[in-house]
C-alpha cells in the first residue's frame, strides 16, 4: 500500500513523525506537507503562484516539504508520486471536531484525496500532547480497522488524550465554537481575535460526545453536501421552471394524457378543450 503523509501544522511538527513512523508499519510511506504551520487555512489551494517542492527528511523518511497549503501538498504529492492509495493527514496538534472540520486543513488534505479519487483519513490528537507513545498503539488499531476497508473513502478521526476505545460516530453540527475576541495592538488600537470557546455538552453519538466520553471518534464523511431530504422536499412544494416541464412532459406523454382524461369530469374536459375562435 502507498501511504502519502501531509499535515497543516508543517513538516517539523512531531504529529507528522508519529504518524509517519506508525503508518510505515501498513505500507510504503511518502511525506509532502507545508513548510510552514498552515491550520485553519481550510482547503484553500495556492493558484496564483507555483508551488516548490524541496527534499527533506522527517525521521528516517525521505519527505517533501512545499510552500503550500495542505491541499497543495496532497494535489502536488499525488501527483509526483503517482499511484496513491490512501492519503493520512496528521497527527494534527488539536482536534478537529464539529463544525471545525469547515475551516480545518487537517481535514482539507483528507478531502483533497477523496476529490482526486483517492481515499483520505484525517487524524487529530488534543493541543498540548508531546509525547505520542500512549497514542500511537490507537493510531495503530485506527489504521488497522479504516485501511483494508476500501468503502471508507474520507474518515475523520480524533483521538482523547486517554482512549478507552474506539467508536463511529456523526459530526456534531448544533453548536458553532467561533467567535470574535476584542484586543488591543501596543499602540491601543482595537483588533479582533477570531478564536474559539470551549463548547460542552454534545448530543449522544456526535464527534465530540465520543471525545467527552473518552472514545477515540471514527466519523465517515462524503463529499456531497446536498441536502437530499430539502431538495426533495422543495421539488413538492416549490417547482421551479424544469419541474414545471418535467411536469407538462409528463401529462402530455400518451399513457399521462389518457389517464388525465378518464380521471376528468366532462365539464373540465369541455373548459379545457376550448379553443379561442379566429
Ligand atoms: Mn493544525
Amino acid at each position: 500500500m502507498r501511504i502519502l503523509i501531509s499535515n497543516d501544522d508543517g513538516i517539523y511538527s512531531p504529529g507528522i513523525a508519529a504518524l509517519a513512523e506508525v503508518a510505515s508499519q501498513f505500507g510504503t510511506v511518502h511525506v509532502v506537507a507545508p513548510d510552514v504551520e498552515r491550520s485553519s487555512s481550510g482547503h484553500a489551494i495556492t493558484a496564483s503562484r507555483p508551488l516548490s517542492s524541496r527534499v527533506t527528511r522527517v525521521g528516517s523518511l525521505s519527505a517533501s516539504r512545499v510552500d503550500g497549503t495542505p491541499a497543495d501538498c496532497v494535489a502536488l504529492g499525488a501527483h509526483l508520486w503517482g499511484k496513491v492509495d490512501v492519503v493520512l493527514s496528521g497527527l494534527n496538534l488539536g482536534l478537529n471536531l464539529g463544525t471545525s472540520i469547515w475551516h480545518s486543513g487537517t481535514l482539507a488534505a483528507a478531502k483533497q484525496a477523496a476529490l482526486l479519487g483517492l481515499r483520505g483519513v484525517a487524524l487529530s490528537a488534543p493541543a498540548g500532547v508531546d509525547d505520542y507513545a500512549e497514542l500511537k498503539p490507537w493510531l495503530h488499531r485506527v489504521l488497522e480497522t479504516v485501511l483494508p476497508d476500501p468503502t471508507l473513502t474520507l474518515v475523520n478521526v480524533n483521538f482523547p488524550r486517554h482512549p478507552r476505545g474506539l467508536v463511529w460516530t456523526r459530526v456534531s453540527v448544533r453548536q458553532y465554537d467561533g467567535r470574535i475576541v476584542p484586543t488591543e495592538d501596543p499602540l491601543g488600537r482595537t483588533m479582533y481575535w477570531f478564536t474559539v470557546k470551549p463548547l460542552v455538552g454534545a448530543d449522544e453519538g456526535t464527534d465530540r460526545w465520543a471525545l467527552e466520553q473518552g472514545w477515540v471518534s471514527l466519523t465517515p464523511l462524503t463529499l456531497d453536501l446536498t441536502d437530499q431530504a430539502r431538495l426533495a422536499d422543495v421539488h413538492r412544494r416549490r417547482p421551479l421552471d424544469e419541474d414545471r416541464a418535467v411536469a407538462m412532459a409528463t401529462r402530455s406523454s400518451p399513457d399521462q394524457a389518457r389517464a388525465v382524461r378518464e380521471d376528468e369530469t366532462p365539464a373540465s374536459l369541455s373548459q379545457v378543450a376550448v379553443e379561442p375562435e379566429e
